[in-house]
């Protein structure tokens, strides 16, 4: 069977429907059957009405009545109505989902899946799942829920995989290291399944296969990365102690500890590979600067890449003078610079020492002389392949030492996996004589009592504050609030008061004028999305307030709250929540702690790491079914990696495994 073949090749998929599924990423047959239904349907026993109790239920019936309206205070649709199956009637609510006005047919029947509750005081069922009858077989026991994909419904996907039900027994084998026939039954059993048994074990072997793509390709990774050379860069103590002499604070062990590591590595022959980690505030920077120093001394050039042009600029100016004191010669390069063809030259003939940009500094015609070392700020994805061809671009083919850092710490179970191949050093302490910050949660009910007290006496104060929303714009369907619509908010509220809004999908130049009006003082309150998240830092803030903060993650919210409390003011963070119900148990932790490592375990905890990763810089990693906490599957899935690889033809001979496992290769790369 051609699992690689275009989704066209299955029976159902005409041109019109393949088009719509290459948009959701299904451009195979063999992503096609690795499309895993999110959810079951039992249509088996639905429930008459008239038993019906609290709790997830299926009913068979019609729809009564059905009338759409808004929520004024919400700004939320509702769609309402009445289901009844002959033994009783029960109110059904839909919101912001208006299509459901117009999608039943009054004399048809339909299933009904949702959760039965009391909202209001009135028991209704909410937001259910609607199939027609007369689609389902409900002697197929479970019915699997496909997530739907733009206007391929659930129903659709259940369809089209029924069509293909006699291929599934073509699926080959994939892994050597399990018995014959368990993939395709696996794969059979999850879209049809008899039994909750029967999906528990397709869902055991799917992970399973899952994490061994996901170890595999970190193993090879770092075999590829142990071929390639790069320049040795002998640790000189004495240049060393001179740099110390030049900052205006004393290192921090942690620090100290981190650069030896680093110092090390860049002396061996192999590229190094290398992760920072280290909370906010860390000083991940002055580690970075003295690495750079030490390449750049003994002959190197040195490439600082950012994932914002207004974080590359900040860096830029913070290392500028500090550098140039040792006749280093440091450039900006990103999209807002001028004359970049000289600078290119420059570059090129290796008048310029260190150059700090955006990624475009790397993927454009940019050449260097002698490129030794690359740094890259909060993960920025850089793989293999990347680094090859950088090697190719110097003249003596030699690859750079890579050092990557990020404040998002990284659990154990994904240092296992994932970030198998590198090497990890650790910033665990914060520089002497940092204020904590203080976090409180305040619901916006009490925004004008207590928090714009707050706003005005850190102004007053000569400090500077920023205000982070969710949304660029406005959204009638949404609970949240533009940055725009908040700056104006907030300009009506203290018109004496200098407040601008930031996004990111303003135009470059714009974004760091603000940016550099920010950091000047110039502006006292600004609004602005989470792309002050990486890295921004301005001393003088002291106070932030994060609005709708339940919309983030656990991990995010720390990485926000860390743009204040850099300097030695005391600093605080209000979390603002639009219900006035209970805090989440995030948000409350938020406001326990201030450990960043200690955060992330109840955030991987709480929410399992894809999702850390999935929401936060990575994106790539939404692993299907495995969760990373499973260290039990995690230790076996390496073991038998370990096997498979001390035989060489396995790498030729599996070659579906080795196809499929390119795609983690990125991830498993520097970030
Ligand atoms: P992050 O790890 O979040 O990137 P930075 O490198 O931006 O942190 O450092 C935050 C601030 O702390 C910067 O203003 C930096 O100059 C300062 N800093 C770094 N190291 C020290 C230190 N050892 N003692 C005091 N301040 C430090
Ligand atoms: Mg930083």
């Amino acid at each position: 069977m051609q699992l690689f073949a275009p989704v066209d090749d299955l029976r159902g998929v005409g041109s019109k429907t393949a088009e719509i599924l290459k948009k959701y990423g299904i451009r195979t047959v063999r992503d096609f059957f690795y499309n895993l239904p999110k959810d079951y349907d039992n249509y088996e026993k639905p429930v008459s009405i008239s038993k019906i109790r609290p709790g997830k239920v299926v009913i068979r019936g019609k729809i009564d009545q059905l009338s759409a309206r808004r929520a004024k205070r919400r700004n939320l649709s509702i769609v309402e109505g009445i289901i009844s199956d002959g033994t009783g009637s029960i109110k059904v609510v839909w919101f912001n989902q208006n299509y459901r006005i117009k999608q039943f047919d009054p004399d048809k029947e339909y299933y009904f899946t949702g959760s039965y509750e009391l909202k209001n005081g009135r028991y209704s069922l909410m937001s259910p799942s609607a199939a027609l009858v007369s689609d389902i077989d409900p002697s197929a026991g479970l019915n699997p829920v496909y997530v739907a994909h733009g206007s391929l419904k659930s129903t659709d996907f259940r369809r089209l995989v029924t069509k293909s039900r006699d291929r599934f027994n073509e699926i080959p084998d994939f892994l050597p290291t399990v018995p014959k026939g368990v993939r395709k039954s696996a794969l059979f059993n999850v879209h049809f399944p008899k039994s909750l048994e029967d999906i528990q074990k397709s869902r055991d072997y799917l992970a399973y296969e899952e994490l061994f793509e996901l170890i595999l390709a970190a193993k090879l990774n770092r075999r590829e990365n142990e071929k390639l050379k790069a320049m040795e860069i002998p640790f000189d103590l004495a240049k060393i102690q001179e740099f110390i002499k030049k900052l205006p604070f004393k290192l921090t062990d942690a620090q100290k500890k981190a650069s030896w590591e680093i110092f090390q590595d860049m002396e061996r022959a192999t590229p190094m590979n290398r992760l920072l980690q280290g909370d906010v505030g860390s000083g991940k920077t002055m580690v970075a600067a003295m690495s750079a120093y030490e390449a750049i001394m003994s002959g190197a050039q040195v490439a600082l890449l950012a994932p914002t042009a207004i974080l590359a600029t900040q860096h830029y100016e913070n290392l500028k003078d500090l550098l140039e004191q040792f006749k280093i010669t440091v450039a900006l390069l990103t999209g807002a610079t001028k004359d970049k063809r000289n600078l290119k030259d420059n570059i090129h003939d290796g008048k310029i020492n260190f150059v700090i940009g955006t990624h475009a500094l790397l993927t454009d015609d940019t050449e260097f002389k002698n490129l030794g070392l690359v740094i890259i700020d909060e993960q920025h994805r850089f793989g293999v392949e990347q680094r090859q061809r950088l090697a190719l671009k110097s003249p003596a083919g030699l690859a750079p030492h890579l050092l990557a850092m990020t404040a998002t710490p990284i659990p154990r179970s994904l240092q296992l996996t994932v970030f198998g191949d590198l090497s990890v050093s650790v910033l665990n302490q914060l520089p002497k004589g940092r204020r904590p910050i203080t976090t409180r949660i305040l619901s916006e009910l009490e925004m004008r009592e207590k928090l714009y007290p707050m706003l005005l006496d850190t102004v007053r104060a000569g400090q500077q504050a920023y205000w982070i929303c969710k949304a660029i714009d406005d959204d009638s369907r949404s609970e949240t609030i533009s940055v725009k619509s908040r700056r104006d908010k907030l300009k009506r509220e203290f018109p004496k008061l200098k407040i601008e809004f930031l996004h990111g999908r303003m135009k470059p130049a714009e974004k760091d004028e603000i940016m550099e009006q920010f950091s000047q003082g110039k502006i006292d309150i600004l609004v602005s999305t989470t792309v002050v998240e990486v890295g921004v830092d301005v001393p003088n803030a002291s106070l932030m307030v994060i609005e709708n903060a339940e919309l983030y993650g656990l991990a995010q919210l720390h990485q926000l709250r860390g743009r204040v409390g850099r300097g030695d003011k005391a600093s605080f963070c209000y979390l603002l929540t639009s219900n006035d119900s209970r805090p989440s148990r995030r948000l409350l932790e938020l406001e326990k702690s201030s450990d960043g490592f200690y955060l992330a375990e109840v955030d991987l905890k709480m929410r399992g790491p894809g999702e850390i990763y999935g929401s936060l810089q990575h994106g790539a990693l939404d692993l299907r079914i495995a969760t990373l906490t499973d260290t039990k599957l995690i230790y076996r899935a390496q073991n038998d990696v370990a096997k498979f690889l001390e035989n060489p033809e396995n790498l030729v001979k599996w070659k579906e495994l080795m196809q499929g496992i390119t795609k983690y290769q990125q991830i498993t790369t520097l970030n």
